[in-house]
């Protein structure tokens, strides 16, 4: 029995909201700006995280902590001071396992967040940076209406080394714009150059509600041709594994023995406690709830301060998860990764396994070459499954 638990922070500001993003995100103005209305924010957000820690750390309670993860939003534009709080507070709730906790902070790359990097590591306690490059490209860059430039994204990833940061996570976008696949080639060059420890690769996403959504929606925006996607993520797998990352899971490389502790706690299906505005939580099995439950808290600042100053769990959204609906998920979240679907923990854990559960789906891509049944018991993504991921995953839905 799993008694671990990861901690996620979402902290909602960015310096811009960019065009393509769906996050519970909004713009506040730069620190150099106006800081007296920023310190304000900050400090309320802040008081705001805490209290909602010691409202819902009850239901988490004897669970060891193994990673906080500060998402956002840009939570590296808080001070680390505040950063150092929060973590203070969440590792009083729940003590650290054996493992050494990991601590993950996003960061963007600007000024005010290289000016802080020391103090994030020193102060705040953060053990892993997450930095959102996307791209190395400045007309990409400026397309995707990012804040930063391709200078930024260097300077940052070299202050950041310097800072004495061991454990590096970059971000790339791909299947852009007007990303070709030499831009591509060069930002995989330049990425690799600074050897991180890990690299997440996202594709470019039209999601309805942001203007680019819209724009696509409208005919003005088009999404990347489908064929010239599929290029990119075999490109993408073909230089990071060449160049010794492993693809633990579909977007995700990293080097051996850095593989994201907190993110995988997703997809592995494990207890996780969000906390801030639009976080989301997965929470263990109960008395009514063998299968667990999900939260998710609302989206709008002001109403998640209302109901945490009044002293209430705020909830926006709550799924109870069926059997149904648990199976699915524990086939097609391991199928995302490197080990696969284990056919013994499913049938140990459902009491059936997952062939006579899923038994035409399973045959069928086994048949087709994109599952392969591997020598110990699990079932895997064949190279062609992995470029078809999301029509393997969706059959188990
Ligand atoms: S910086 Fe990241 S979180 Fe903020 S608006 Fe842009 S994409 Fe969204």
């Amino acid at each position: 029995m799993d008694s671990s638990l990861g901690v996620y922070v979402h902290i909602p500001f960015c310096t811009r909201v960019c065009p393509y993003c769906d996050f519970a995100v909004e713009a506040v103005a730069s620190r150099g700006s106006k800081a007296g209305d920023w310190r304000a924010s900050e400090d309320l957000y802040v008081a705001g995280v805490l209290a909602e820690l010691a409202l819902r750390a009850p239901t988490f309670r004897g669970r060891s902590l193994a990673s906080l993860y500060f998402g956002g939003g840009t939570p590296s534009l808080l001070r680390p001071d505040s950063l150092a709080r929060i973590r203070e507070a969440v590792e009083a709730a729940f003590s650290p396992g054996s493992e050494k906790v990991e601590v993950t902070l996003e960061v963007n790359p600007s000024s005010v967040e290289r000016e802080h990097l020391p103090g994030f590591r020193t102060e705040a306690g953060v053990t892993r940076l997450s930095l959102g490059v996307q791209s190395f490209d400045d007309s990409l860059l400026k397309a995707l209406g990012r804040a930063h430039t391709g200078d930024a994204c260097r300077r940052t990833l070299a202050a950041a080394r310097e800072a004495g940061f061991a454990n590096l996570s970059l971000d790339l976008m791909f299947a852009a714009l007007h990303q070709t696949p030499a831009m591509l080639e060069a930002d995989l060059a330049e990425a690799l150059a600074f050897g991180p420890e890990h690299i997440s690769c996202y594709e470019l996403v039209f999601e309805a509600p942001t203007p680019f959504g819209r724009a696509a929606a409208a005919g003005r925006m088009n999404p990347y041709p489908e064929e010239g996607s599929a290029r990119m993520v075999e490109r993408i797998e073909e230089r990071l594994v060449a160049s010794g990352y492993r693809r633990y899971e579909l977007t995700n490389y990293a080097r051996p023995g850095y593989e994201a502790v907190h993110n995988r706690r997703y997809w592995q299906r494990r207890t996780v406690l969000g906390l801030g505005v639009g976080a989301h939580s997965t929470d263990p099995a109960s008395p009514g709830r063998p299968h667990g439950a999900r939260h998710a808290n609302p989206r709008v600042r002001q109403s998640w301060m209302d109901a945490i100053g009044a002293g209430h769990w705020p909830i926006g959204e709550e799924e109870i998860l069926d059997r149904g609906v648990a199976m699915a998920e524990a086939c097609f979240l391991s199928l995302r990764c490197e080990e696969g679907l284990d056919e013994a923990a499913f049938r140990a854990e459902f009491g059936v396994s997952p062939r006579a559960e899923f038994g035409a789906a399973i045959d069928g891509f086994l048949d087709g070459g994109l599952l392969e049944a591997s020598g110990d018991g699990r079932l895997k993504l064949s190279r062609s499954g992995r470029m078809l991921a999301d029509t393997v995953c969706a059959e188990f839905v």
